[in-house]
């Protein structure tokens, strides 16, 4: 199509997300979807938001209508901090960003710290919309060799130069891994002597079933570490609303960066969320969202026992939202997506989360969007996918 219109070069590393190509698969009436990573709508605490709203209306409609600082507001930046150091992270006023989605914190960091050429260390593999926010900054990635704890501290320790490391201690996306406490300890030390800050991305870290995660890298090293929150997953995802949490350093040139991008976050949003929040709502409600998502991983894994050959590598999640599996030797994980759907059932190809190589034989599936008797059912078919597509390769690749 001609146009006067000349692209940017940052363009040409912009790709449609794979994840969102994905969801309009899924569209298709009689797909069960494992595909998105969307939380249950029966965690969103309606009622609260619903009176919150009414409340910040009736009392303060011109302040909630107005623009509004840069930072975000007081009284839910205030909450941020004091929620943070309940986590052991030390954080001084001043140092809380309310953004626009944690994805806008990611925006963000990277405009701060990335330049074309640059290194920007990441997981193996690691979260596709990260990978997403940092490209339009063209940096080169490194990706680090990664264990069922996380990248290994020998590879961060071999990354020196690069500009940041981005780390998901828990509950990864996609994953689901968390890192022990000793991996975090051995990762700060080989941060800290490489001289490479580190990015720290917990948006599921209060998701967890059976026992919190440990301390946060934040905790560990503060000055050398930028933490980014979310309240997608324990309020909703449709207020957009997330923070991040900066070293004083870096503190202005991050207020500089946010106003370029859109002068603040919605103000109403924010008294609203600080409204529902004040009072421990989320002490009370998130709980409720723990015991339901453990419920449906707890169904999920038995379904994954009953449907999928022993040859599909997987492990049950402790936390967080979703499954990793590696399929058997011999399949590909994107290359099956159309029989998936065809059979009724849609999931992510792992191919697109890996910055470097990917292992296409893995896939994520989501495991809090359908109900108990659904996930049976979206198994159940991929069980059948996976078994017909074993039982079409050529013997010696079987066996292989
Ligand atoms: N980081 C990770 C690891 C995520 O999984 C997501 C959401 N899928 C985000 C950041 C962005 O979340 P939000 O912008 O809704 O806070």
């Amino acid at each position: 199509m001609s146009t006067p219109f000349r692209f940017a070069q940052r363009t040409q590393r912009m790709n449609p997300s794979a994840i969102r190509e994905i969801l309009k698969l899924t569209e298709r009436p009689g797909v069960l979807s494992l595909a998105g990573g969307l939380p249950s709508p029966d965690s969103f605490p309606v009622e609260a938001v619903r009176e919150a709203t009414a409340k910040v209306l009736r009392d303060t409609p011109n302040e909630a209508l107005q623009y509004a600082a840069s930072e975000g507001f007081g009284p839910l930046r205030d909450w941020v901090a004091a929620r943070l150091r309940r986590d052991g992270i030390e954080v001084g006023p001043g140092q809380v960003l309310i953004t626009t989605g944690s994805q806008q914190g990611l925006d963000l960091v990277g405009k701060l710290l990335i330049d074309a050429g640059s290194t920007v260390a990441v997981e193996t593999p690691t979260y596709l919309g990260a990978l997403q926010a940092f490209a339009t900054c063209e940096p080169q990635f490194a990706a680090l060799a990664s264990d069922d704890e996380g990248p290994r501290p020998e590879a961060l320790a071999a990354a020196a130069g690069a500009r940041c490391a981005y780390l998901l201690p828990n509950f990864q996306n996609p994953t689901g891994r968390v890192m022990s406490c000793a991996r975090r300890d051995a990762l700060v030390s080989a941060a800290q002597a490489a001289g490479v800050p580190l990015v720290e991305d917990n948006p599921y870290g209060e998701l967890w079933f059976d026992e919190p995660p440990p301390a946060p890298l934040a905790a560990r090293w503060p000055e050398g570490t930028v933490y980014l929150g979310s309240f997608s997953k324990v309020l909703a995802p449709g207020l957009r609303l997330g923070y991040v949490v900066a070293p004083p350093a870096l503190v202005p040139k991050l207020l500089q960066a946010k106003q370029a991008a859109d002068l603040h976050t919605a103000g109403f949003n924010q008294r609203v969320v600080h409204e529902v929040v004040r009072d421990g709502l989320l002490d009370r409600h998130v709980p409720t969202i723990r015991a339901r998502y453990a419920a449906q991983r707890d169904a999920m894994a038995a379904a994954l026992r009953e449907h999928l050959s022993d040859a599909t590598e997987w492990q049950a999640p402790r936390g967080g939202m979703f499954f990793w599996l590696r399929l058997p030797s011999g399949l590909d994980a994107t290359a099956l997506l159309p029989r998936a759907v065809a059979a009724g059932v849609a999931y992510v190809p792992g191919a697109p989360f890996y910055a470097g190589e990917p292992d296409r034989r893995t896939l994520r599936l989501s495991f809090v969007t359908l109900a108990p008797a659904q996930l049976a059912t979206a198994v159940a078919a991929l069980g059948r996918v996976v078994r017909e597509a074993l039982a079409e390769l050529p013997p010696l690749r079987r066996v292989a």
